[in-house]
């Protein structure tokens, strides 16, 4: 059996004005995108909610040029862009907040 080089990694990019991913041709962002942007952005969430309204904001406008009369739903577009990202990291959490609970007298983090 012979190995060839490994391929190269392609980057799971928007292909615009569609907003199909490039490699994998998913809605973008893609699974992959959504995971490289979540580790991209590991210590700054407000940033990646903050690029993601930016990138929301160009897509909807790009997809309701290519379909002006039946343009995407805005519920879907903000399900698909924003709602995937997780509200709050676990270590921004006050020290009260973090681990365990219960029986210690710690209380829980409130539900988002
Ligand atoms: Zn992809």
């Amino acid at each position: 059996m012979v190995i060839g080089p490994a391929a190269p990694v392609r980057p799971h990019l928007p292909l615009r004005p569609l907003w199909f991913c490039r490699v994998c041709a998913a809605p973008w962002p893609c699974a992959t995108a959504r995971l490289a942007l979540l580790a991209e952005y590991a210590n700054d969430r407000v940033a990646l909610s903050v690029y993601l309204c930016a990138v929301l904001h160009e897509a909807t406008a790009d997809l309701y040029r290519l379909h002006p009369d039946d343009g995407p739903d805005p519920a879907a577009l903000f399900a698909r862009f924003l709602a995937w990202v997780p509200h709050r990291q676990p270590d921004a959490w006050p020290a009260p907040f973090r681990g365990g609970g219960g029986s210690d007298g710690q209380v829980s983090p409130p539900d988002r």
